[in-house]
């Protein structure tokens, strides 16, 4: 491991810092976490600009990655790949994973090569191959994402509890938390021996969390979880690094939000509130701080939703979120340079 630099305290204990800053990345870096461990952090980490992950071992051919979630793009996933490619002189990705289906993490799943196993949860699999925003995506956000040249590709390999992935003498564990949580589909990838978790979704650091696919009871429930593998580094889905010792306060911070949904959702029904209406009378307090806080409107329907105990009309929730944000949500998944 790198030497502490306490000019990267916002990054991880040991992160080596890479590349980055390239003309075309948006700011993106590569960041060594821990020998041999990369993560991919692409600022500012709002909508469907997210974090992705890699480990570099050594296996019978030489050199071989597994890589964890690929971007939205094609120009995001290559600018990552490339990037990945000249910090490991070329090592091939052999194996990969998707932490859950969300967009963000699986459209450039397709600019992977052929030959690498994909590894995901079955009903990630499923929803992805029912998602059609990848054909087009609707105006609900500005500019309107256009993904480039990436086609739906799904896992090869899937998981509903846990698997050990031995990849260049490397121990990876993906695991799913047993219930759902940011999707139902969700999986973490432990390094026991590096002490490193990438979380995907289950954490947004320094952002407003996204629980409309999942469960807010779950979400949670995963925090006791994520608390329980005593990480030195976790790898959020979007947002800045968190270093073991300030997983607490992260942890915190989500747990105060979804509990604050879950207050704001039973005064706006015991109200007789729509979601929207919710929303509109709720003091976000502290948490409008956090980017994509219209995100409030999207949580507000799933807990309707599961106390209700009917599934949630996504469409409906995603053009109330709209509507709160006062028109189309804002993106930088296009902005690049
Ligand atoms: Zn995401
Ligand atoms: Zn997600």
């Amino acid at each position: 491991m790198t030497p502490v630099d306490p000019d990267r305290r916002d990054h991880a204990p040991h992160a080596r810092h890479l590349s980055g800053d390239h003309p075309t990345a948006g700011g993106a870096s590569l960041e060594e976490v821990a020998d041999g461990v990369f993560a991919w952090i692409q600022p500012d980490g709002t909508w469907w600009v997210n974090n992705t992950g890699a480990v570099l071992g050594d296996g019978h051919g030489g050199p071989e990655l597994f890589v964890v979630d690929t971007c939205a793009t094609e120009v995001r996933t290559r600018n990552f790949l490339d990037s990945l490619a000249g910090a490991t002189d070329d090592a091939p990705v052999r194996f990969a994973m998707n932490t859950h289906e969300h967009g963000d993490h699986t459209y450039g799943n397709s600019l992977l090569p052929d030959s690498c196993a994909l590894i995901g949860h079955p009903q990630m699999r499923a929803n992805l191959a029912e998602d059609g925003l990848i054909d087009g995506c609707p105006p609900a956000w500005d500019p309107v994402p256009e993904w480039g040249d990436v086609t739906r590709r799904l896992p090869s390999i899937t998981t509903s509890t846990n698997l050990v992935v031995h990849s260049g003498g490397r121990r990876i564990e993906v695991i799913h938390p047993g219930y759902r949580a940011h999707t139902v589909g969700d999986l973490v990838a432990w390094l026991p021996g590096e002490r490193v978790l990438f979380t995907g979704d289950l954490l947004f650091s320094g952002l407003t969390p996204l629980v409309f696919a999942g469960s807010l009871d779950g979400a949670i429930r995963s925090l006791e979880w994520i608390a329980g593998f005593g990480p030195d580094v976790v790898v959020p889905g979007h947002g800045r690094i968190v270093a073991g010792v300030d997983l607490p306060r992260v942890l915190a911070d989500h747990e105060r939000y979804y509990r604050f949904v879950l207050a704001t959702a039973e005064v706006g029904r015991a109200a007789g509130m729509t979601p929207l209406e919710t929303a509109f009378e709720a003091d976000l307090e502290e948490f409008d701080e956090w980017p994509d806080a219209e995100r409030l409107v999207m949580n507000l329907h799933r807990v309707f939703a599961d106390v209700e105990g009917r599934p949630m009309d996504v469409m409906a929730a995603a053009l109330d979120a709209v509507t709160f944000n006062g028109g189309p949500m804002t993106t930088h998944v296009c902005c690049l340079g």
